[in-house]
């Protein structure tokens, strides 16, 4: 069966026979894997397509175990991200992020649209492209159905309001803390009594990690394009996301070690 999408590539490896595998996000099919035997050495239209950062439309031949590329034509090239170290090393966590999370052939179209967005404002945005990063991981949480609980406490549902108010949870409303482990704000008491358990992941930031949340959710991706995050507020929402998606998507996407080999392979 013939079939045309919308897409934007994830990966590629060599197989045999001169082809290539390509791994695609497109919009109405989720990801999927495609047989190409496309050179990219050419500078065909389908070739230029088959490169990253790019948003493409693609012809695609659905057959009973496989997908194969038929052509492809370039809707838009992002190439300029490949420019620029600091946003390189953003676009390949946020590559590897949705190369990890999707699953095969479930059409995530939000999330395509979303993505297209976050590609066109890492090319315009001058500042630290990071803040962009962390503003899809947040709103892709959301689409995801693993959004952390941010209007109460985690595990026994205590509202705010009460936090801090019996002298050991820090300034009423302001300092929350943050569990991996349960999966969003909680209060003092709970966290002791997980702490006890030993295997807690427990964050307590300086500033209100709800604000930042509820702030990244709050406004479309592009409004991020000028927004830096103070140094250490950054770290602390890089490290608590990391954690967290590889608790709730099982994605390494955002580690320390993963970036390292990313930057190793520049
Ligand atoms: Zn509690």
């Amino acid at each position: 069966m013939q079939i045309t999408t919308e897409g934007i590539v994830l990966k590629q490896r060599k197989i045999a026979n001169n082809r290539r595998m390509i791994v695609i996000f497109t919009r109405q099919y989720g990801k999927i894997s495609a047989g190409t035997s496309i050179n990219e050495r050419n500078r065909s239209k389908s070739a230029l397509a088959l490169r990253p950062f790019t948003y493409a439309e693609y012809d695609l031949f659905r057959g009973r175990e496989a997908y194969s590329i038929n052509s492809a034509a370039v809707k838009k090239s992002y190439y300029s991200i490949g420019e620029n170290l600091d946003k390189f090393m953003s676009a390949s966590v946020f590559i590897d992020y949705l190369d990890k999370i999707l699953q095969d052939e479930e059409a995530m179209p939000g999330l395509f649209n979303l993505a297209i967005d976050y590609m066109e404002s890492l090319e315009r945005t001058k500042t630290d492209p990071d803040t962009l990063l962390y503003a899809f991981i947040v709103k892709s949480l959301r689409m995801l159905g693993v959004m952390p609980e941010l209007s109460c406490c985690v595990n026994c549902g205590r509202g705010l309001e009460t936090f801090g108010s019996d002298g050991h949870g820090g300034a009423p409303g302001k300092i929350k803390l943050f569990s991996v482990s349960s999966g969003g704000i909680i209060c003092e008491e709970c966290a002791n009594r997980e702490k006890t358990d030993g295997s807690a992941l427990i964050y307590k930031p300086s500033f209100d990690i709800i604000d930042v949340f509820r702030f990244f959710l709050s406004k479309p991706l592009n409004s991020f394009e000028k927004v830096i995050l103070k140094q250490g507020v950054s770290e602390m929402i890089r490290q608590i996301l990391a954690e967290y998606t590889r608790c709730y998507l099982g994605s390494d996407a955002l580690g320390i070690t993963n970036e390292m080999e990313v930057r190793n392979g520049y």
